[in-house]
């Protein structure tokens, strides 16, 4: 939707004439959610029809093979640690006042002023459908370069479009706190020279995600991981433990973390799993 609004602004005068389009936040909410929130209950469906059982909690391991959740204990032959990735800690004050991914594709309404804190492909995508729905945008990013991971040449075009739709792109930022008073946001950073302090209605945390299996009790299985998460052979088992396998963000070694590396992940541990003829993502 934000493309097609910033198609219209950049095409007028070129023989489309549409100056007032603009992106309707609450509507394109409303729109969002008619499609992400039948996908839970499908699913189950699916996996009932299939003969998976569904159990709803959050699961960690009590033994080699076997995962509790609440008060059922599952034993496989196997175990699959897809547990995906959470927001890291940032371990500044006032860190609580931040808002999450999820909750901002979540918000009925956009407040005005808006903080991004970290400068990755979430921070610019949630940016530019801000910027179109009328907010005031302003991305803080840590290093010297946004987008760390991607090509310098293409960074520095999206950037430069950033900063034509009017969103602020600050590099050499770090926030050290976030403070609320009564309805406003105080977000405290410092350049290398010098502490400053922005105001804001929503501050996002767009600051890295980590992979989520601090609460697995990994070590209860004798399950190696490293910081980037489950440490795994090039079959995606674990190198500690032949009886489980990993894929997705929660894998140490996935590369990029998006939706179609743990797809293909996915496909992998479950074709080395019934098929038994291990196949590695390279292949
Ligand atoms: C805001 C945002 C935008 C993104 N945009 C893109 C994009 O445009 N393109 C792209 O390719 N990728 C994108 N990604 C990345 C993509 O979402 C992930 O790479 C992908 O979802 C990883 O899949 P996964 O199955 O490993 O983990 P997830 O999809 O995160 O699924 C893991 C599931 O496990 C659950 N879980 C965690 N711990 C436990 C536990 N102990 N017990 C039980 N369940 C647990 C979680 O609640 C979650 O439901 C985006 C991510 C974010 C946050």
């Amino acid at each position: 939707m934000a493309e097609l609004v910033d198609w219209s602004r950049r095409t007028q005068g070129k023989g489309v004439s549409a100056p007032s389009l603009t992106l309707n936040w609450s509507d394109l909410i409303h729109f969002k959610r008619t499609f992400t929130d039948p996908v839970p209950k499908r699913t189950e469906q699916g996996f009932a029809q299939a003969g998976i059982t569904m159990h709803h909690g959050r699961a960690h391991f009590v033994d080699r093979t076997s995962v509790q959740v609440d008060q059922d204990i599952l034993v496989g032959r196997h175990v699959v640690i897809a547990t995906g990735a959470r927001h890291a800690t940032l371990g500044i004050p006032g860190e609580e006042y931040l808002t999450t991914s999820t909750q901002f594709l979540d918000l009925d309404t956009l407040p005005r002023r808006i903080v991004f804190v970290g400068g990755g492909y979430i921070a610019f995508e949630f940016a530019h459908i801000a910027a179109h729905a009328g907010a005031q945008v302003q991305v803080l990013h840590r290093g010297s370069q946004p987008l760390e991971k991607f090509d310098p040449d293409l960074v520095s075009l999206l950037v430069q479009a950033t900063q034509e739709l009017g969103v602020e792109v600050h590099v050499k930022r770090a926030v050290t706190a976030i403070e609320r008073q009564q309805d406003r946001l105080l977000v405290h950073a410092r350049t290398e020279e010098q502490q400053y302090t922005i105001e804001a209605d929503l501050i996002v945390h767009a600051a890295g995600r980590v992979p989520e299996i601090d609460d697995l009790d990994l070590e209860v299985a004798d399950v190696a991981r490293e910081q980037a998460g489950v440490s795994v052979n090039d079959y995606l088992q674990s190198v500690t433990n032949p009886a489980v396998y990993a894929a997705g963000d929660a894998v140490g070694s996935s590369g990029f973390p998006l939706t179609p590396v743990a797809g293909m992940q996915a496909g992998i541990v479950a074709k080395n799993l019934l098929e038994g003829q291990p196949t590695h993502p390279e292949l």
